[in-house]
């Protein structure tokens, strides 16, 4: 992956198809949030799989300066960052949905 590659300016936000589990500081309107069948509490997302809170015009988020606090955590262009990029070109690559949990 090169440095050009390695931003958000040039990926699908896939960092907001994984799944946000809010934190108790966490100050998130309810309406952005579900609870999940295991009782998380966690950001609601789309039919596509995207976190409701993506801009879909702009694709960043649109609570940015009160986005949850693991969302605070997630490093741009880390390990884990290149492996979901990866895991999501190579899926789109062969035409098979991807789902992330
Ligand atoms: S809250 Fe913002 S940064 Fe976090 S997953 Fe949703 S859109 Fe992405």
């Amino acid at each position: 992956m090169s440095a050009r590659d390695d931003d958000c300016a040039h990926c699908d936000a896939v960092c907001c198809r994984l799944t946000v589990v809010l934190q108790p500081e966490d100050r998130i309107p309810g309406y952005l949030t579900t609870t999940t069948s295991a009782g998380l509490h966690v950001m609601a997302r789309d039919e596509e799989g995207w976190c409701v809170a993506v801009d879909p015009a702009h694709m960043h988020c649109s609570i940015y300066e009160t986005r949850p606090e693991v969302c605070r955590r997630f490093v741009m262009g880390a390990p884990y960052c290149s492996a979901i990029r990866e895991d999501y070109s190579a899926s789109r690559a062969q035409g098979i949905p991807l789902v992330m949990y």
